[in-house]
C-alpha cells in the first residue's frame, strides 16, 4: 500500500477538505494533524503490530487511520462528525482494515462495541488517538473505568492535562484524573509536539502520553465504582480538607459523622489533610475502611 499518497501533508489535507467542502469546526476539537513524522511516532510509541486490533477516537479526515491500517491488524475508528464520514470512506478506500463508526465516543460501550466491530476480538488491543482536546478527561476516564484490558494507550492530549497524568502525590497537578491512570497504567511522556504540527493551530501546546499496564496493586477495593468516585469527591473543592468533602459528599448528620470520624481513624487519617496527599493505597484503604464502618455498601 506504499503507493498510496499519505494524507498527512498540509496540501493533500486542504485538497481533502476543499474537495469534501469541509471547514473544520472547533467545537469538536478539530485540529487535523499534517506532519506525518509525528504520526509515524505516535504509531511507533504504540509499537502497533500486524497482530494488534487498534481502537482510535476521533479520526478526522483519517490522517493518523491511514498510519495504523497500514501497520495493525484491523482498526475501529469512532468519529462523531457525520460530515466526515463520505471523507473517511473515501481516504479509506485503499484499506479494507478499517472499520469507521459514526458514534460519540462517550457514549460507546466498549466491551460491546469490540465484540461487535473486530473480526477477532481476541488479538492485543491498543488505543492510539489524537483527541479531541475538549472531552479528554471524560474519554479517559470511560476509558479507565471500563473493564477493557488495553495491552497499551497512547493519545496526544494538551501539555497541561499531560502533566496531570503522571503528576506525583502532593504537587498542583495531582488530582482524580491521575489517581484514575495510576489505578491501572504507567503514564510516561512520550514527546511534546508542536502547535505549527496542526490544521489549524490549536491554541495550545500537545504532548503524546504513552500508558501501559501497571504492576499489580497490593490491596484491591471492595468496588472500583466506588473507588472512582471516591477520587472525584476528595477532589471537590481541591483546597479544602479531606473531612470537608467527605461530609459535603455523604451526609453531614451524626451517625454520618461517627462513620466518617470510625473510618479516618481506622486508617489513622488526620481529617484535616488534603486530598492532594494521600496516594493511591491510602485512597484504597479509605475506600475500604467506609465499605467497613458502612458509608459504602460492599
Ligand atoms: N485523528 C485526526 C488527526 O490526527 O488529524 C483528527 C484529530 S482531531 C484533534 C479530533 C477528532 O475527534 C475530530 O475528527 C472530531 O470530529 C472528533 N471528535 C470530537 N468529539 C468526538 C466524540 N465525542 N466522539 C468521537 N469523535 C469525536
Amino acid at each position: 500500500m506504499t503507493d498510496v499518497p499519505d494524507i498527512a501533508t498540509p496540501m493533500r489535507t486542504q485538497a481533502i477538505m476543499n474537495s469534501f467542502g469541509i471547514n473544520t469546526k472547533k467545537s469538536l476539537g478539530q485540529n487535523f494533524l499534517t506532519d506525518i513524522n509525528i504520526l509515524k511516532n505516535i504509531v511507533a510509541a504504540g509499537n502497533v503490530q500486524p497482530t494488534d486490533n487498534v481502537i482510535e477516537i476521533g479520526p478526522g479526515i483519517g490522517a493518523l487511520t491511514e498510519q495504523l491500517a497500514r501497520a495493525a491488524k484491523q482498526v475501529v475508528a469512532f468519529e462523531i462528525d457525520d460530515r466526515l464520514i463520505p471523507v473517511l470512506e473515501h481516504t479509506m478506500a485503499p484499506y479494507d482494515n478499517v472499520t469507521v463508526v459514526n458514534q460519540d465516543i462517550l457514549t460507546v460501550d466498549l466491551e460491546q462495541a469490540i465484540k461487535e466491530h473486530f473480526t477477532d476480538p481476541e488479538a492485543p488491543l491498543k488505543l492510539v488517538a489524537n483527541l479531541p482536546y475538549y472531552i479528554t478527561t471524560p474519554i479517559l476516564m470511560q476509558v479507565l473505568q471500563s473493564d477493557v484490558k488495553f495491552a497499551n494507550i497512547v493519545v496526544m492530549m494538551q501539555k497541561e492535562v499531560a502533566s496531570r497524568l503522571s503528576a506525583e502525590v502532593g504537587t498542583k497537578d495531582y488530582g482524580a484524573l491521575t489517581l484514575a491512570v495510576q489505578y491501572r497504567m504507567n503514564a510516561t511522556l512520550a514527546f511534546t509536539v508542536s502547535r505549527t504540527a496542526f490544521v489549524p493551530n490549536p491554541n495550545v501546546d500537545s504532548a503524546i502520553i504513552s500508558l501501559t499496564p501497571r504492576e499489580p496493586l497490593k490491596v484491591l477495593p471492595h468496588n472500583e465504582k466506588q473507588l472512582f468516585n471516591l477520587f472525584k469527591i476528595g477532589f471537590t473543592m481541591r483546597r479544602k480538607t479531606l473531612w470537608n468533602n467527605l461530609i459535603t459528599a455523604f451526609g453531614k448528620d451524626d451517625a454520618m459523622k461517627a462513620k466518617l470520624t470510625a473510618a479516618l481513624a481506622d486508617i489513622d487519617l488526620d481529617p484535616r489533610i488534603r486530598a492532594e496527599k494521600l496516594s493511591l493505597e491510602k485512597f484504597i484503604d479509605l475506600h475500604n475502611a467506609l465499605v467497613k464502618t458502612g458509608v459504602y455498601s460492599k
